[in-house]
């Protein structure tokens, strides 16, 4: 598709906030929404060869990490600015919260700048759906979901519309979270199953996501817990130091990556040496390389977050905003009669240069 311009002057930038994606997103509804962004992040994974990658740049404190993820193609920039802070909640906020830019590689001019947490917890959903109907076992209708926090409802719904989950078995540490997942999915024709611990969420389940948020190595799934022909779909070990399953379930395992060198640092790889065999999800999505090869394999998707998924949420979020006439201009940068001329911002206009002249006069 010619992706639309949405400005109108060269140098006005979109502007989305939460909640003109909260609109653009009930407007086509949760379904739609989430299986049209699947197929655009599926798109951008199958040119993978044209994006300019590297890892994301991490600064670290002792409760969290903001994150800068840059990614391009010949025509299109992308970032993301991300944090991770698990004890945000305690604080009435996010763990997560984003926002990124588009820019137009030519000249550099910023085209959408637009709110990104909604948008994640979209886009990760969607990741995930298009890694588990390349990996879990075809006709899978069951997912334990281990955390029930700000991510989770989106990784049931896209289970349930891109999957066709049918039963989702829930455990969250604070039962005050599977309740609030529960209330908020309570129309969606899933089966919700609150459960009392972990083993029994996972017993029998197709599919298990973890999505917990703690700045630790945590050891959330072990692999007497996992059993022939699971698919798992590791979304919350995210960061170096914070980790969600047993080495042993990775042994255990096929394990599919986004980018390599990122997951290497920050993925549930992190634990594992260096020559640990992984596979690039995109080789599977370009039928490059097998994924899932038995009913009974186990197949793993380390689930980091990588900067395409935001390209590629970016590049839906511009296409849909402008079918929708969603948003608004922002004058980020100057608009200059003389290019060459940015000074002319700041002088002084006539009148006030008129006044000042005598005084220059008389110092001199
Ligand atoms: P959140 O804080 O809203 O929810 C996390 C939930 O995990 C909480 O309800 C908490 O009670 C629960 N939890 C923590 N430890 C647990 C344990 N041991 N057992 C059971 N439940 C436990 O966070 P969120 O926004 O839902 O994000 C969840 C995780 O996903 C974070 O670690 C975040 O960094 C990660 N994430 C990854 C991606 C990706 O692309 N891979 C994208 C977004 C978020």
């Amino acid at each position: 598709m010619k992706h639309p311009t949405l400005i109108q002057t060269p140098t006005q930038t979109q502007f989305l906030s939460v909640q003109d994606v909260a609109a653009l997103v009930s407007h086509a509804g949760i379904a739609a929404t989430l299986t049209r962004l699947a197929d655009y992040i599926l798109d951008d994974y199958r040119r993978w060869q044209d994006f300019d990658k590297c890892a994301r740049v991490a600064s670290h404190s002792p409760d969290g990490v903001i994150e800068l993820m840059p990614i391009a193609d010949a025509q299109t920039y992308a970032f993301k600015y991300v944090n991770g802070h698990p004890k945000n909640t305690r604080l009435g906020l996010p763990t997560v919260m984003a926002f990124g830019v588009l820019a137009d590689v030519a000249t550099g001019i910023p085209l959408l700048l637009s709110e990104l947490t909604l948008s994640t917890a979209l886009r990760t959903a969607a990741m995930s759906g298009v890694a588990a109907r390349a990996l879990a076992r075809p006709n899978s209708k069951t997912m334990a979901l281990i955390g029930n926090g700000a991510q989770a409802e989106f990784q049931a719904l896209a289970f349930h519309y891109l999957l066709g989950i049918e039963e989702i078995r829930l455990f969250d540490s604070d039962a005050l979270a599977t309740r609030k997942l529960m209330r908020n999915l309570q129309h969606t024709g899933l089966r919700l199953i609150a459960c009392s611990s972990i083993a029994q969420a996972v017993r029998g389940a197709d599919i298990v996501t973890t999505v917990t948020a703690d700045k630790s190595n945590a050891t959330i799934l072990s692999a007497d817990l996992i059993e022939p022909g699971m698919h798992i779909n590791g979304v919350g070990g995210d960061c170096p130091g914070k980790t969600e399953l047993h080495p042993d379930v990775l042994r255990a395992a096929s394990v599919f990556v986004q980018y390599e060198p990122q997951t290497r640092i920050e993925g549930d790889l992190q634990q594992m040496p260096a020559d640990f065999a992984v596979t690039e999800l995109w080789r599977v999505l370009r039928a490059e390389a097998p994924g899932r090869s038995s009913a009974a394999q186990i197949t793993l998707f380390d689930s980091v977050g990588f900067a395409l998924e935001d390209y590629s949420a970016l590049r839906y979020l511009r296409d849909v905003a402008f079918e929708l006439g969603l948003g608004q201009k922002l004058s980020l940068l100057p608009e200059l009669a003389n290019p060459k001329d940015l000074f002319s911002l700041i002088r002084p206009d006539a009148s006030a240069r008129a006044n000042a002249e005598p005084a220059l006069a008389w110092a001199a």
